[in-house]
């Protein structure tokens, strides 16, 4: 199994979140940070569109931008594991 380095850069996660105001995913009513117990908490995951694994969903041989910004959205978890179990719809 071939695998990439896959996690962004702190100024690629920046960028990220930097223009985002909610999560990728439409309609999604989830908010990007959420308050607990007075704790602000992140609610979205840094979501590859692209896979770093060969074996991971949406996989492209030779895409070497797996950890750029083109390849990243925030996705809450829930859509996340949503988009990532259902590779053929997303
Ligand atoms: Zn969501």
């Amino acid at each position: 199994m071939a695998v990439r380095e896959t996690e962004p850069t702190e100024r690629t996660k920046r960028l990220l979140f930097g223009s985002a105001t909610h999560g990728g995913f439409s309609s999604c009513p989830e908010p990007l940070i959420y308050q607990y117990d007075g704790l602000l908490k992140i609610n979205v995951d840094v979501a590859h569109i692209r896979s770093g694994r060969d074996d991971g969903p949406r996989y492209v041989e030779g895409y070497d931008r797996v950890r750029e910004l083109e390849n990243l959205l925030l996705l809450c978890r829930k859509h996340h594991r949503l988009v990532d179990d259902h590779p053929d719809d997303f």
